[in-house]
Formats: C-alpha cells, structure tokens, sequence
C-alpha cells in the first residue's frame, strides 16, 4: 500500500512538471494569439472610423470635421471630432446636442490593447488621434488628395489629434507599431521611426506630402 502510494506521489510530481511545461510553451503561443488578435480588432475600429470621415465629407462638400472646435457656443458643436462624427457610426447610440452627446461612445474608438477609457484627459474619449494636418487651421477638402491611399486619416496615439510636432502622441501598441487608417480606409502598421515630422511646430513639404498626399497649402 505504502509503496503504491509512493509511486502514485511521483507519478503525481510527473503530471505537475509536464502541466508547467506545457504551460510555459503555450503561454507566449496565447499571448501572441491575443495580441494579434487586438491588433486586427484595432484595425477594424480604424477601417470603421474611416468610413464616418468618408461619410462626413460627403455631407459637407468634401471637407474634414474639424480635430477640434474650440468655440462650441457658435458652432453648436462641443469639440473634438468624434463627437461631429458620432452620427456616422451605425452601433453609436449617441447624438450631438450642444455640448452633451446623448447616450456612449462607440466601442470602436478604443484600441483592445490599451488600458485607458480615456488617454486624452478628463474631457475627451477614445485611444485614436486624427490626423492634425488635415483636421486643423482650417480643415482640409478631400480633393486636395492626389492619393487617396496615401493621406493619413487616424492612427493608435495618446492624443486627439496626431502630426506636427505631436507624434510622440503615436502610441505603439502592436508589436511596436500603431494602427493608421488611410483616406481610403486600407490599415496598415508603422513604426515611430517610419514616420517624419518635425520637432517644431510646422513641416517641410516633404513631410506634409507624406502625411497628406498633397502639396502644403
Ligand atoms: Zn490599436
């Protein structure tokens, strides 16, 4: 009996070490399948986004909503873009009145491999920043594109608005690399080191050709 138990306690310590062994190499593989997993949610929540530009430019005469819109008492609008945008997510059930929006954000401003509700401050929701080159000083037109597929819409960051001399708001969060949509809602991934700017506020041509498909104006 004695001697059963014994071989049983070992057989036991046997099972143990191959569960940690086992789990210790199916771990990372979990990881990596759940980060590449929020990735490609992220990537849908920028496609899906994109598709609100688009849907705005189409009402207003091919024009960019604003980044932010500091007045709201004329505009009738309280700020930041995804709230002009709100109307054009079909699962939002919020709408703009004033300086409220009526009801939640949409689950697709927000990055799966983020943390934070609200990465841009206590006024402000989301983890995506627009791009400020487009959206800013006054917004731009979509026909000044020469490239759709070029000109950066929105990407990963830690602020509403992304471009000048902001891109240390790009956040990495994928293997290193943020999310950006592009005009025409394709995604794709880049690296800091990928993306010019410039450390004033500003750009050179060059620079805003890059971000926006076109000629500075
Ligand atoms: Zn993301």
């Amino acid at each position: 009996m004695f001697n059963k138990l014994k071989f049983t306690l070992v057989e036991l310590l046997m099972v143990i070490s191959i569960i940690i062994i086992l789990a210790g190499l199916l771990l990372p593989a979990l990881k990596s399948a759940k980060d590449k997993a929020s990735q490609i949610k992220c990537a849908g929540n920028l496609r899906q986004t994109g598709y609100g530009f688009i849907s705005y430019t189409g009402d207003y005469n091919g024009y960019f909503p604003y980044s932010h819109i500091p007045d709201w008492c004329k505009t009738g609008y309280s700020g930041y873009w995804y709230r002009v945008l709100t109307q054009y997510w079909p699962e939002s059930l919020g709408y703009i009145t004033g300086r409220q929006v009526e009801g939640r954000y949409p689950a697709s401003l927000y990055c799966p491999s983020s943390n934070s509700l609200s990465l841009y401050g206590q006024s402000t929701a989301g983890n995506y920043g627009v791009n400020a080159y487009l959206s800013c000083n006054p917004p731009k037109s979509i026909d000044r594109l020469t490239k759709v597929s070029s000109g950066i819409l929105l990407m990963d960051g830690d602020d509403f608005s992304i471009g000048y001399d902001e891109v240390d708001d790009f956040a990495a969060r994928h293997y290193g690399r943020c999310n950006i949509v592009f005009v025409d809602c394709h995604v794709d991934k880049f690296k800091k080191s990928d993306i010019p700017y410039t450390p004033a506020w500003g750009w050179t041509p060059y620079i805003y050709n890059w971000w926006c498909a076109s000629n500075p104006p």
